[in-house]
């Protein structure tokens, strides 16, 4: 008797075990699809991970019901692929699976089902004689005409989309629908692909410049002996052209390439320039495409023809790659990398180096300012490390300047949100042609209401969190549930109208930067101005096509975006940045100011970036201005080892939500007192976080801060059985617990 563990599409930890009937012997393998009945009368497409002839015991085993496929639609690296994912970041099997296959490919769910797309086509019908068609017209005049067109195209090619027809030819449908009456047309349709597009190439790859060249042999040296490389390379240094002649070396292996990129840095700049040299062989996945697309893509790479060359977001490490040789992570340090929600809460980077790993391919990270856990590994020669100082024809890095806004403020100097300096030096930009980037690390209009005498604030009644004003739409939002409430302007506590806005998001900026600069045309890029399908695509065309003299935005401004006229960048109140109680907020403040930096540089001059503090003492102000990224890491790394954090610890996360606060608060204290009762002074908490209770939920957290050394497989193992003692606790059985393994904030 032969027996198939598969995985169902529901968040349930194991695989299920079902009996393969005697018919299907033969027919079934590692990959395939199968609908098997689960619950009562319930029935789901689940993937078989493995064949083997161990009944279980004690359980009654159900037979598959019927097969999907008569070939894997998922590959065997795939599938421990899932397992492994699964198995380290504490995620049911069934989510890995849910987020990994679309959902068109999983039609017994009753989900969005894959249909395929049609479109009508026009031929002559079979059994029309063309000499006797114009007498079975009759007299109808425009008919004939349309009659006479058609014959002309359909002389050409025997067929034609009804769409094109009728928009060449400028008839209405009914005209055409009289010639499919008289039998003189027929109309069908065919499933046409929604991805399959032509892209003609452009362009050879550059010549490496004689950096490049050696940073190119010194990446594919560090291949012979390791797994995994840094290229730890300034902004505009000439990173992605390198990756372009590592994925020309690939193809010319027969191998695959993926190339992955932070949600926010996929933008039409990056693709054109892929699509330029590698044409139609290349991808593109990200998340805005539906899943019929994504289906479709699936499809082709299962295909005689795959794409080559996938470009995408972090999903796409999920397609199925048959000979995949490289896998390039782009901005290896941002950290949208990390999925937050919903589970599997998988880090794409660390799981892109697991999957090229298991595929015996390489990982090349890519960053300018990389994440401190990989340049320790680079450091400690774990990974491989190539670096390059120079930007590209030996650009200069910007030139890096301070504002004191505390000591202005004092010589009462500060009178409007931009020091004198800062608006003197971006009206000699735009008198010269050059175009400015103002970073305001927060959106909205006001952060906050604020009552001047009580110091009130309206908070959201969902979430413990303060509403953020939005001038634009005259509402407050919770920027966590997105709730919004009218604004209020008398205290509840005071019972007068003093309620005031305090502080400053991006759309109060945009206002006080066109108050500033009557004369320049001013953009605003962030979540609110971005929500529509092409708006991120407007802005940066607009500002390259020099439409707009000024953006205006958060950190989306920060990342792999490509200016050649930006001479000043302006970061406004780099205090915030780096005032968050998180252990990284540091490193982040660090990395996103040094980014920002490098959209300001033109061919021939210098870019300068003013940032506004109210402390220039910092050190880590020091360190950015000397582009001293290594002294920045040293100093970091310092004080992760005195304070326990990664890269010499490991972080676990685990978070307990319920409605009741009580609930949530004695299911940590009972869940850390388990822990610690093995792992002593390893466990922290239970915490109560900033944000302690959103969408009516209140949170509760215990963090676990892990030795090295420990095996990863025991800590799990034992974690889970307290898992199960605590589940066993009628009280605790409805809370909401998950982990977040590796955890970013
Ligand atoms: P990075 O990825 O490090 O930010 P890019 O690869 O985008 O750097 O290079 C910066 C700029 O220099 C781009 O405009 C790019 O087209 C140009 N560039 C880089 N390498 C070459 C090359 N070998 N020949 C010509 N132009 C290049
Ligand atoms: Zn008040
Ligand atoms: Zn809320």
């Amino acid at each position: 008797m032969t027996f198939a563990d598969v995985v169902l599409p529901l968040p349930l930890a194991e695989s299920f075990t079902y009996a393969v009937p005697a018919a299907m012997q033969g027919k079934i393998g590692i990959g395939f699809r199968a609908i098997v009945p689960f619950g009562r009368q319930k029935f789901y497409t689940a993937v078989i991970l493995r064949l083997h002839n161990h009944a279980p015991k004690g359980v009654e085993v159900k037979e598959i019901h019927s097969l999907t496929d008569s070939h894997p639609v998922v590959n065997e690296h795939q599938v421990r692929l899932w397992e492994w994912i699964s198995f380290y970041y504490m995620s049911p099997l069934g989510d890995v699976f849910k987020a990994a296959l679309p959902s068109g490919m999983k039609p017994a769910d009753l989900e969005t089902k894959y249909t395929p797309k049609t479109e009508n086509y026009i031929r002559f019908h079979p059994g029309l004689k063309l000499d006797d068609a114009e007498k079975n017209i009759g007299k109808a005049k425009k008919r004939l005409e349309l009659f006479r067109e058609i014959s002309e195209i359909l002389s050409l090619k025997n067929f034609i989309s009804s769409k094109e027809l009728l928009e060449t030819t400028g008839y209405s449908a009914a005209v055409l629908n009289g010639l499919i009456e008289k039998n003189i047309l027929i109309q069908y349709s065919e499933d046409v692909s929604r991805i399959d597009k032509r892209v003609e190439t452009s362009r050879k790859p550059f010549a490496l410049s004689e950096h490049q060249q050696k940073a190119f042999d010194e990446i594919n040296r560090c291949f012979e002996e390791k797994n995994v490389c840094l290229l730890h390379g300034v902004t505009s240094s000439g990173k992605t052209e390198i990756y372009i002649h590592l994925i020309e070396e690939q193809l010319k292996w027969g191998k695959q390439t993926l190339y992955l990129v932070p949600e926010i840095a996929l933008t039409t700049q990056l693709t054109t320039r892929l699509q330029a040299v590698f044409g139609d062989k290349l991808g593109i996945y990200h998340s805005k495409i539906n899943d019929n697309e994504r289906t479709e893509i699936w499809q082709k790479m299962l295909s005689d023809s795959p794409y080559e060359i996938v470009i995408g977001v972090r999903s796409s490490l999920f397609l199925p790659f048959n000979k995949l040789g490289l896998v390039i992570v782009d901005e290896e340090h941002e950290t949208s990398y990390k999925q937050q929600e919903p589970s599997p809460r998988y880090h794409a980077r660390d799981t892109a180096i697991m999957l090229a790993y298991g595929c015996g391919a390489k990982t090349l990270l890519g960053s300018a300012t990389p994440s401190l856990e990989t340049f320790y590994n680079a450091k400690t020669e774990k990974y491989g490390l190539v670096t390059l100082e120079k930007r590209f024809e030996n650009m200069e890095l910007p030139n890096i300047s301070f504002e004191n806004t505390q000591e202005l403020r004092r010589k009462k100097k500060m009178k409007s949100v931009l020091a004198p300096a800062l608006i003197e030096k971006i009206n000699s930009a735009l008198e010269s042609g050059e175009q400015v980037i103002l970073f305001r690390n927060r959106r909205g209009f006001a952060p906050m209401l604020e009552c001047k005498l009580c110091g009130w604030t309206p908070k959201c009644n969902r979430c413990d969190v303060s509403l953020t004003y939005h001038k634009n739409r005259r509402e407050l939002k919770c920027h966590y549930c997105n709730k919004t409430y009218k604004p209020i302007y008398e205290c509840p506590v005071c019972h007068e109208k003093s309620v005031e806005l305090i502080g400053m998001g991006t759309e109060k900026l945009e206002e006080e930067v066109a108050q500033l600069f009557p004369d320049a045309v001013i953009a605003r890029m962030d979540t609110d101005t971005t929500r529509g399908k092409n708006s991120y695509e407007k802005i940066i065309s607009d500002f390259q096509n020099k439409k707009v003299q000024i953006l205006v935005g958060t950190q989306m401004l920060s990342k792999g975006l490509d200016f050649d006229n930006v001479s000043i960048v302006g970061i406004i109140s780099a205090d915030g940045l780096l005032n968050h109680p998180d252990f990284r907020s540091h490193e982040r403040g660090f990395q996103l100011m040094l980014q920002a930096a490098g959209r300001s540089g033109r061919k021939n001059r210098q870019g300068e970036v003013i940032i506004q503090t109210a402390d220039p003492e910092q050190p880590i102000y020091r360190y950015l201005q000397a582009n001293d990224y290594e002294g920045f890491y040293r100093s970091q790394l310092a004080e992760r080892k005195s304070f326990n954090y990664p890269p010499y610890k490991r972080l676990i996360s685990i978070v307990f939500k319920h409605k009741d606060e009580q609930k949530a608060e004695s299911g940590a204290v009972y869940f850390a007192r388990l822990l610690k009762q093995s792992l002593g002074e390893m466990v922290l908490g239970p915490n109560k976080p900033i944000v302690s209770r959103i969408q009516r939920y209140h949170i509760r957290d215990i963090l676990l801060k892990l030795d090295n050394n420990l095996s990863p497989a025991k800590i799990r193992e034992f974690i889970k059985s307290v898992e199960s003692r605590f589940r066993e606790k009628p009280d605790f059985k409805y809370v909401v617990m998950y982990y977040d393994v590796d955890g970013i904030s």
